[in-house]
């Protein structure tokens, strides 16, 4: 069951936040609640593209496939849609990037945007980087009893976190779904992708000292206490 207790929102510039992490870390969940706690948009790769996927828009044409064997869609393609997204007015406060950067040259690629440009416009200074961080077998354990909203994308677990009627989101009523990538034959090509590709970015944050690591084995609201006061010691 999800017990999230409901924080006041609060209004105030808190940056670019950056979540790092593999897939079913937990970093939709995170980001999530602090996108409702400060008010900015929580931006996941992964959601725009398979959104662009289910349009049937020549983006997602193009990443199609790629997702489907659980690898990574062209640097290019990803910088360029979070450019435009970034852009947005809603993004002026500070955003949370969700699934991104997920390679070095994502990672450099996002640090000049930041440098020159900005968000919205506007220069953003430097990041604050959490990387969530669970074991493996827990990995396999989370991604392959898996459903999501395809509504409101809230993430449940058949075995850690079942929703309250069976196979309905507890939110909203709409039935849930595994994703595709979710299929036990594609996870590990995803978990694979992540440790050849993704982290290395935890040396490059840390090399900078931008990085905060979470123990990601731990309740979500443990997890949520330790990024607020990150978030508010940057802000
Ligand atoms: P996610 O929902 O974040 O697990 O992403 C689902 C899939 O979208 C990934 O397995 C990749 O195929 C693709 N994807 C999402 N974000 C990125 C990214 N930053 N770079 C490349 N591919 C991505």
């Amino acid at each position: 069951m999800n017990t999230q207790r409901k924080l006041e929102p609060v209004v105030k510039n808190v940056g670019p936040i950056i979540l790092l992490g593999p897939p079913g870390a937990g970093k939709g969940t995170q980001a999530k609640q602090i996108s409702a706690r400060y008010g900015i948009p929580q931006i996941s790769t992964g959601d725009l593209l398979r959104n662009n996927v289910a349009r049937g828009t020549p983006l997602g044409s193009r990443a199609k496939e790629t997702m489907g064997r659980g690898e990574l869609v062209s640097d290019d393609l990803v910088n360029q849609m979070v450019d435009s997204r970034l852009q947005d007015e809603d993004c002026a406060r500070g955003f949370i990037l969700d699934g991104y950067p997920r390679t070095l040259v994502q990672a450099e690629w996002l640090e000049d945007f930041l440098e020159q440009g900005g968000a919205a416009g506007r220069r953003c200074g430097h990041p604050l980087v959490m990387s969530i961080t669970v074991g493996y077998n827990e990995l396999l354990q989370r991604l392959s009893g898996r459903l999501s909203c395809p509504t409101c994308g809230r993430i449940y677990n058949l075995n850690s976190l079942p929703p309250r009627v069976d196979n309905l989101c507890d939110v909203d009523g709409s039935t849930l779904i595994t994703r595709p990538d979710d299929r036990e034959e594609v996870i590990a090509e995803r978990l694979k992708s992540y440790e050849r590709q993704t982290l290395p970015l935890v040396k490059f944050y840390k090399g900078r000292g931008e990085l905060l690591e979470l123990n990601g084995a731990r309740p979500a609201e443990e997890i949520f206490a330790e990024a607020l006061k990150a978030i508010e010691h940057k802000a």
